[in-house]
């Protein structure tokens, strides 16, 4: 039996890095006042399609859909967002306090083709922040992944961002749009043909070489936003200038999903070939209240942690990987049953150890030490049960001293936790 195509195990050999990211993602947003949330991995098909929007690639083929035994259509999350603000409305988290701020991470599907940093099931980390309509919290987003990027080691990343207006300027600008586009339709490529007229403004985002041409001299939407539109992009920048992020004023980045407005951006690299965009976001004010809630201003953003994990591959970062605190080598039925007890109270105090139940040979167990990482080595054999005084080997300083039985567990987890 094999996994599906797109679909992939993440073994414990490289687990590392991805518990790595994990850690401190949530060190960094905790102290910036987020707080987990966890939402279901299926929900109603029409959730997905009224948020994210029927003419997206997404809704459009990429969606896992399915009956189930009443008929009801189902769908396995192809993103965060929409389940979050479905969560938000749900539970009527506006009435008490509207700003709420949340990180979570998870499985996501799409049916899309798989290849290198693209999977049919990846990983994202998700940050949303509901209630707050102020250019200083789409700043702080982007201040946020450049941190939380930063502390992980990573380089060679840039943030690309945009403004798409809002409901006031966008219709105009469109309009604009269509305009040009009417009199280079020949030149588009079959979808953003058929997609013209419902959705101009993912033709600047298509990647196909022949609509790129065609719209090398299209009309920006950066050219065209409303005065606080404008005022709120001009806060957003100056505001990461501010605090030395580096960012790339980029006119044509739309992002996959009609839900956004005004600000939206992407973090890209350039060193996993096509798959470029390790993590993307923007804010989306009105979909709170297309979804049934009060209108309530948000914004967020998602990571690819496969990508992520890739990225940290190719830089050769340091995974996460703690070594033993101690390996207890055991000889013999009576020390291997000490060793036993010994070992589950070790572990049981917070402490890692292991110990060995086959009966191998002292350089063979020893062995054995190096390759965990051992920072201890106590040596339980016969004649070390029968005198009850066990040698502790410090693995680094090659130092020994002798620990009476009768104090053993205190002494150990004494030495153990000092280091
Ligand atoms: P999106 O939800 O489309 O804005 O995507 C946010 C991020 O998720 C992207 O920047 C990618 O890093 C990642 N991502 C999206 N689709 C996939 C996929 N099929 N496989 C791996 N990562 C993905």
């Amino acid at each position: 039996m094999q996994t599906i195509r797109g679909f992939r195990d993440i073994l414990p050999g490289r687990i590392g890095l991805w518990q790595k990211v994990e850690k401190e993602a949530s060190r960094l947003f905790e102290a910036f006042g987020f707080k987990e949330i966890r939402i279901p991995v299926l929900e109603k098909t029409e959730l997905f399609a009224r948020s994210i929007g029927e003419t997206t690639d997404i809704v459009e083929k990429e969606m896992y859909t399915f009956d189930d035994r009443k008929k009801d259509k189902l769908t396995l999350r192809p993103e965060a967002t929409a389940s979050i603000v479905r969560s938000y409305i749900q539970h009527k988290m506006y009435a008490d306090n509207p700003i709420r701020k949340f990180y979570m991470t998870g499985p996501m599907f799409r049916r899309e083709r798989p290849q290198k940093g693209r999977y049919r099931q990846f990983y994202q980390i998700d940050v949303e922040v509901f209630g707050v309509a102020s250019a200083y919290i789409d700043s702080q987003l982007i201040y946020l992944l450049h941190n939380l990027f930063k502390n992980l080691g990573l380089t060679g990343l840039s943030a690309h961002i945009n403004s798409l207006g809002c409901p006031e300027c966008r219709p105009a600008y469109q309009k604009t749009l269509l305009n040009f586009l009417e009199a280079k339709k020949d030149l588009l490529c079959e979808n953003c043909r058929r997609r013209m007229s419902k959705n101009p403004l993912r033709i600047l985002d298509c990647k196909a070489q022949t609509c790129q041409d065609a719209i090398k001299n299209a009309p920006a939407i950066l050219d065209n936003l409303c005065d606080e539109c404008d005022n709120h992009f001009k806060i957003v920048k100056t505001t990461l200038e501010k605090q030395n992020v580096d960012f790339i004023v980029n006119k044509t980045l739309v992002r996959g999903l009609d839900y956004y407005t005004r600000t939206a951006w992407e973090i890209q690299t350039t060193s996993l070939g096509a798959q470029s965009a390790v993590a993307g976001g923007g804010r989306y004010d009105k979909l709170v209240k297309e979804l049934g809630g009060p209108d309530t201003p948000a914004i967020g953003f998602a990571i690819g942690f496969d990508r992520l994990v890739e990225v940290m591959e190719q830089l050769n970062i340091e995974p996460l990987e703690p070594g033993l605190d101690l390996f207890i080598i055991a000889m013999g039925n009576e020390a291997m049953d000490k060793a036993y007890h010994w070992s589950c109270n070790i572990n049981q105090n917070g402490l890692r150890s292991e110990t060995d139940f086959q009966g191998k040979s002292l350089k063979s167990l020893m062995k054995k030490a190096n390759k965990l990482n051992a920072g201890h080595v106590l040596i339980a054999g016969d004649k070390e049960v029968k005198e009850n005084a066990f040698i502790l080997r410090n693995m680094e300083t090659k130092e020994q001293v002798i620990i009476n039985g009768d104090s053993l567990l205190a002494d150990l987890i004494n030495i153990l936790k000092k280091q």
